[in-house]
């Protein structure tokens, strides 16, 4: 048997021990859940193990978790029967932080003071040193489940060091013991551990056994009838599996018999985690098979603009023992995927038609990943198009009212054909952008966009309910005949066109009088085959070097600068205000577009012109 050994923790682990122990937490009854829920992991590994490997340790051995504590002395342990862990095991699980970034994350977090800052928490794999809230030192004794193992004893006062040292342990599993704090007293209480048990890991799929005697209901709430599963018990499942403190906006029960057999519960959460969008999430549906859990987090499950979607699935139809490659490309995952995309999908239908409120809520957190299907799904892309909510000129309310497609088609006037938008930074700026005038004037709805994902999908959407959808900035916009504002296309209007294109000349891919302009002198509009403008700005922030598009400037005839340059431009070809106005004209026109570089020269130029104006 070798000797003790004796091991310092890195610096990074001290920080992050110093970190977990003084600031993350709030709840220190957390350490409880974090235990229960590693030894349920460790007794799911073992029961899959075997189901393929006869050779296990003590193989008839109980699969459970024991509690138990002595409010006198202070002493608390929890014992498992699950897969145990050998002597190197124990090193590199218990002695170093598994993920890189983790300690950047978890700073990150603290400096955020998030307020569900234990829910991120438990995403990062750290959740065994929770245990030092409430103790000054551990004591973990575990016995692998392989027969020629012996058993080994590691102990750590958490921030400095810890020792390891072979032990004979008679029993598989581990058992993990300390002496709480004299503030933590509590925790030695046979109704408080009760408590604690029930609010967080009363669904754990095994007996949890305090002082002997079972406490939790064991509960695969999914094979139950979905008459019979009342919405306070789905909720406090969701929480279970989630480790979300707060209730999920609802959830959907599934059960499919035919081709396929399964049940699920899936639930949408009430609020989006941090990182939605940022990094592809870990968080998935959870895999079963008869109760057993197979697989956490499988993302083979649900497409990935469904990723928030939360909850189980329980196949027999899958087996169990092969691996996750052919898992992942077997059929019957294929076949689940699909069918719970429909059903997912359905019950957001069912909540826009039945109850917006819902909808708007989920759509407020969720929307945007949701959207990035028309893109992705091409099956269901219809069912999603349909599902989208957008801001629009009739929807202009500060109360996030919005409007879907087939509200939009219903409310056209008769003679419009098409699905009109237009994007920006800002609702503010989009509605002051001259080329919507045309369109407030002949009261035609304009979508408003903003999100970077919507002006990305839009193009993918291309057509709904045979009405082509179309960015009002593009020069091949159809205005009818008749709804043209009339334009007196004058001579001297033409001759000021000329000189236009003479004073802008490659900054522009051409001048045109506009029919679409009512209030504003000019306007930039794309042409037919270039991009949407917040498009370009897009491609412009992943690539430097893009240069875009030229656009087309349109001139509106009838406004009075307009028709004063006409004037001034037949009396004095030559006279410089012209020119300083039309350049004038055009960054102001980028200006609103959001797109130019430098104001300086624009400003300065600004001034000159009002200098000259006053100089009377
Ligand atoms: P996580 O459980 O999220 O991976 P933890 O810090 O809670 O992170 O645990 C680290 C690792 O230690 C676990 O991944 C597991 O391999 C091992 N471990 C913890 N508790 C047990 C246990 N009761 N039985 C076997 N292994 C365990």
């Amino acid at each position: 048997m070798s000797e003790k050994q004796t091991f310092e923790y890195k610096a990074e682990m001290k920080q992050l021990l110093n970190l977990i122990i003084h600031s993350l937490y709030t709840h220190p009854e957390i350490f409880l859940r974090e235990l229960i829920s590693n030894s349920s992991d460790a007794l799911n590994k073992l029961r899959i193990k075997m189901l393929t490997d006869n050779n296990v340790f003590q193989k008839d051995k109980e699969l459970g978790i024991w509690i138990e504590f002595d409010s006198k002395a202070r002493t608390f342990s929890i014992e498992d029967s699950g897969i145990g862990m050998t002597k190197e095991e124990v090193v590199n699980n218990l002695g170093t932080i598994a993920r890189s970034g983790t300690l950047e994350f978890l700073e990150e977090i603290k400096k955020n003071k998030q307020t569900s800052q234990e829910n991120l928490i438990g995403q990062f794999g750290v959740g065994f040193y929770s245990v030092f809230m409430v103790t000054e030192e551990v004591t973990v004794e575990t016995r692998s489940w392989l027969n020629d193992e012996k058993g080994c004893k590691w102990v750590s006062k958490g921030e400095g060091s810890y020792t390891i040292e072979d032990m004979n342990k008679t029993t598989r599993g581990t058992k993990i013991s300390f002496k709480l704090k004299d503030e933590y007293k509590d925790f030695a209480e046979e109704y408080k551990v009760k408590n604690i048990i029930e609010k967080y890991s009363n669904f754990t799929n095994f007996p949890i056994y305090v002082k002997n005697t079972k406490v939790n209901t064991i509960s695969a709430l999914w094979h139950k009838a979905e008459k019979d599963i009342s919405l306070e018990e789905a909720n406090e499942f969701y929480k279970y599996i989630t480790d979300d403190y707060s209730e999920p906006l609802g959830y959907k029960h599934i059960s499919i018999d035919g081709k396929v057999n399964f049940k699920s519960l899936v639930f949408i959460p009430s609020t989006a985690p941090f990182d939605l969008m940022r990094v592809h999430t870990e968080r998935s549906l959870h895999l079963y098979s008869n109760k057993v859990l197979i697989q956490k987090d499988c993302k083979d499950l649900l497409p990935e603009y469904l990723c928030f979607v939360r909850g189980v699935v329980d196949t027999v139809d899958l087996p169990l023992n092969v691996s996750r490659e052919v898992t992942q490309s077997s059929p019957v995952m294929e076949n689940i995927k699909n069918i719970l995309t429909r059903e997912i999908l359905g019950l957001l239908k069912n909540w826009q038609e039945k109850d917006i409120e819902k909808y708007k809520k989920f759509y407020d957190n969720f929307g945007r990943m949701l959207a990035t299907g028309v893109n992705s799904d091409f099956k269901n892309k219809d069912k999603i198009v349909d599902l989208l909510l957008f801001r629009s000129t009739k929807a202009t309310d500060n109360k996030g009212n919005s409007v879907s497609l087939k509200d939009y088609v219903l409310r056209m006037k008769p003679s419009q054909k098409e699905i009109y938008y237009l994007s920006g930074q800002t609702e503010d700026s989009i509605i002051k952008n001259p080329n919507l005038e045309y369109f407030n004037k002949n009261d035609l709805e304009v979508l408003l966009l903003t999100d970077p994902v919507e002006v990305y999908i839009m193009p993918f959407i291309n057509e709904y309910n045979k009405h082509q959808v179309k960015s009002i900035d593009k020069a091949d916009i159809e205005l009818k005949p008749e709804d043209k504002a009339e334009k007196p296309e004058d001579d001297l209007a033409v001759s000021l066109l000329g000189k236009f294109k003479v004073v802008l000349n490659d900054k522009v891919e051409d001048v045109v009088l506009s029919k679409r302009l009512v209030e504003s002198p000019v306007t930039l509009v794309t042409s037919k085959e270039g991009l949407d403008p917040q498009m370009e700005k897009l491609m412009r922030t992943m690539n430097k070097d893009f240069l875009g598009s030229k656009k087309i400037m349109e001139i509106n005839a009838s406004h009075p600068l307009v028709r004063n340059l006409s004037k001034r431009l037949s009396d004095n070809d030559k006279d410089p205000i012209i020119e300083k106005c039309i350049v004038q004209l055009f960054e102001g026109a980028k200006f609103l577009e959001g797109s130019l570089e430098s104001s300086a020269d624009f400003i300065k130029r600004m001034t000159e012109i009002m200098e000259q104006a006053t100089n009377k």
